[in-house]
């Protein structure tokens, strides 16, 4: 693997000519045009890197001053955040729309919702946030980068079609993301609608509807004539008050992106979900690599608001850059700290382009075990077919041991897909692959989060490569 000295000069924004008198410091005689090595360019970035350091650590600094811990006398209760997650086509747009249009447009004099990416519904005196872009993928990617804000995932099934394949990823990546489920049990008004099939094949993986014994709410709904709608809002409450979620209002504001673009008339524009605090009109931000003064914030109702408060969904303008959705918001002293950080960080992103990543790895999973770094494998498996799929989730959870235990987060039939990955990303998982392979964007998506595929057509190879890797007496690959 090798790069163009002028092409790797672009990647980490620096000159060419300094990076030619560094390489001649190091013995290596290149012209702008000929190619490196990716080590050579490696030791070349951790030069610049070296430099970084010290202001990294001053960004550190300065994100901590406002990522303090809140003490619980300054906590107040916020309103939960909802993904509606499930199969396509089992209704998850319908059900969004219905809640809207249920509960928005008629308290609204006139007030037609925009689109945000998030919207607020007022149940008496009580809100819920309803994330606008169904499904899991979009969920996990943002947990891939560090971000959570969703506080309940509702599952909905279509009662005239049952569990499908997405049904069952939404239920994995809600449980690896540690998040509640409330299951919708949607089409209810269909005359095929049957939703004790739908109860009795949600027991395989794990939610037993409550009046079966378990603790899982199935509320029957229909997204066509909204009926149950209700009795779903009223359980969101129900789950909601029994987590207890909490924040502190009074407190500069720290926040998620959840969705952002770039608009003709008033520039970039992004709507983040304030986790704590309150953002405030004039506010100095920084989210990512960008940052930017809040010159005006926008509630889903379209209308011009001075602050938002925890959980509440706003678009911001003011942002020089469009930041990334699951960036986090900090609202931090001055707009000139604001861009030095957005600046520190834009050279930190260049040169971890080079940088080695912590990703979890078979070959060195023994010494993040001895180091104590490790206590759970989580794995993610996919086979051609459901037999193996089982057959492996049970021989790999058998691997657990006193120090380490082996969790397999999500298994399915089919190819290995950049759901997986991104899932196996989140989740600092492995996947194992049975007689199927990752398909070309699962494998480059593979390589840039950096998560470990291994294939497999033997079962026991798998297992005692787990098994040697746990122990470390993996064979080196080379
Ligand atoms: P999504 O892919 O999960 O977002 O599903 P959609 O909301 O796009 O719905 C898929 C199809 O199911 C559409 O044709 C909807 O009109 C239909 N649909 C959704 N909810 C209901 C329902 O409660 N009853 C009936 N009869 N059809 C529904």
């Amino acid at each position: 693997e090798s790069v163009r000295v002028s092409e790797f000069a672009e990647r980490i924004k620096k000159p060419a000519t300094e990076i030619l008198k560094k390489l001649i410091l190091m013995g290596v005689f290149v012209t702008i045009n000929q190619e490196i090595s990716f080590e050579v360019a490696e030791k070349i970035a951790e030069q610049y890197n070296i430099l970084l350091e010290k202001e990294v650590k001053q960004e550190r600094e300065e994100v901590l001053i406002n990522d303090f811990e809140d003490k619980e006398e300054d906590l107040m209760p916020r309103p939960p955040v909802v993904t509606v997650m499930g199969h396509v086509d089992h209704g998850k747009t319908s059900l969004l729309d219905a809640i809207r249009h249920s509960k928005v447009v008629e308290t609204e004099a006139g007030g037609i919702t925009q689109h945000i990416g998030a919207y607020t519904v007022d149940i008496n005196d009580k809100k819920i946030v309803f994330l606008d872009t169904p499904g899991h993928e979009a969920f996990t990617a943002m947990r891939a980068r560090g971000a959570q804000v969703t506080d309940i995932a509702i599952l909905v099934v279509a009662a005239d079609d049952g569990v499908m394949p997405q049904t069952i990823e939404a239920i994995n990546h809600a449980k690896a993301a540690n998040v509640p489920i409330i299951v919708a049990i949607n089409k209810i008004d269909k005359s095929s609608a049957n939703p004790d099939r739908v109860k009795q094949e949600l027991t395989e993986y794990g939610l037993i509807a409550e009046e079966w014994g378990g603790d899982t709410i199935c509320v029957p709904v229909s997204a066509k004539t909204k009926q149950g709608i209700d009795t779903l809002l009223e359980m969101i409450l129900l789950v909601a008050e029994m987590q207890e979620l909490k924040a502190n209002p009074n407190r500069p504001a720290k926040g998620t992106i959840i969705e952002a673009k770039l608009d003709k008339g008033r520039g970039p524009v992004a709507t983040v979900i304030v986790q704590k605090g309150t953002l405030k009109v004039g506010d100095s931000i920084i989210a990512g690599t960008t940052y930017g003064k809040v010159r005006a914030l926008i509630d889903d109702k379209g209308r011009k608001v001075k602050s938002a408060g925890p959980s509440i969904p706003v678009e911001i303008l003011g942002l020089a850059e469009v930041p990334n959705a699951g960036d986090i918001l900090y609202a931090v002293s001055d707009e000139k700290t604001a861009r030095q950080i957005s600046e520190m960080r834009k050279e930190k992103e260049r040169q971890q382009y080079f940088a080695s990543s912590s990703k979890i790895t078979l070959q060195d999973l023994f010494s993040q075990i001895q180091e104590g770094k490790v206590k759970e494998l989580n794995i993610i498996v996919k086979a051609d077919v459901q037999g193996s799929v089982e057959a492996l989730k049970q021989a790999l959870e058998k691997l657990t041991n006193d120090e380490v235990k082996v969790r397999v987060i999500h298994g399915g039939v089919g190819a290995i897909t950049e759901s997986d990955i991104t899932l196996a990303s989140a989740s600092n998982a492995i996947i194992i692959g049975f007689n199927v392979r990752p398909n070309n964007m699962a494998m480059q998506l593979a390589e840039r989060e950096k998560v470990e595929v291994k294939t497999y057509r033997i079962i026991y190879e798998a297992i005692d490569d787990i098994q040697a890797a746990m122990k470390g007496m993996l064979e080196p690959e080379y």
